[in-house]
């Protein structure tokens, strides 16, 4: 199911002369937006298969320029997050033993062991110590 809601009506500067016309705007969560007229005959909102037709609309249109365009307005993804995005989903295998954090768990335990070998060593000392005295008796 298309929701109709998927992209933003608006009336919008379009053309060299920026006049206003009625077209949808595309957001991205991060801020970017495209904005598309909706002229044309391929734009009748009051056909019952609009919603999907426009989305087709925004599909053919923005795709090709790295858009990712979703079912809901919260899903479309311009080129930039796009490509995070299709990076982050392909890089998970190679980059995950790379991210594994292996050398933080051993410095934090060498960090919470060092007191207790500080305490060890201070021990053996005063017993090595005890030992000298011991030994000059
Ligand atoms: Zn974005």
């Amino acid at each position: 199911m298309q929701r109709p809601d998927a992209f933003e009506h608006a009336s919008i500067q379009w053309g060299d002369d920026g006049k206003s016309v009625r077209g949808l705007i595309v957001r991205c969560p991060c801020g970017a937006c495209e904005k598309l007229p909706l002229g044309g005959s391929r734009f009748v909102t009051s056909e019952p298969d609009s919603a999907a037709r426009e989305h087709q609309a925004v599909r053919r249109r923005l795709v090709p320029k790295g858009w990712f365009i979703g079912r809901a307005r919260r899903e479309h993804r311009c080129p930039q997050c796009n490509a995070l995005r299709t990076t982050s989903q392909h890089m998970p295998r190679p980059s995950l033993p790379k991210q594994m954090p292996v050398e933080p768990p051993l410095l934090s335990l060498a960090q919470q062991v060092a007191p207790d070998i500080k305490r060890i060593m201070a021990l053996a000392e005063q017993i090595g110590q005890r030992q000298i005295r011991k030994a000059k008796r």
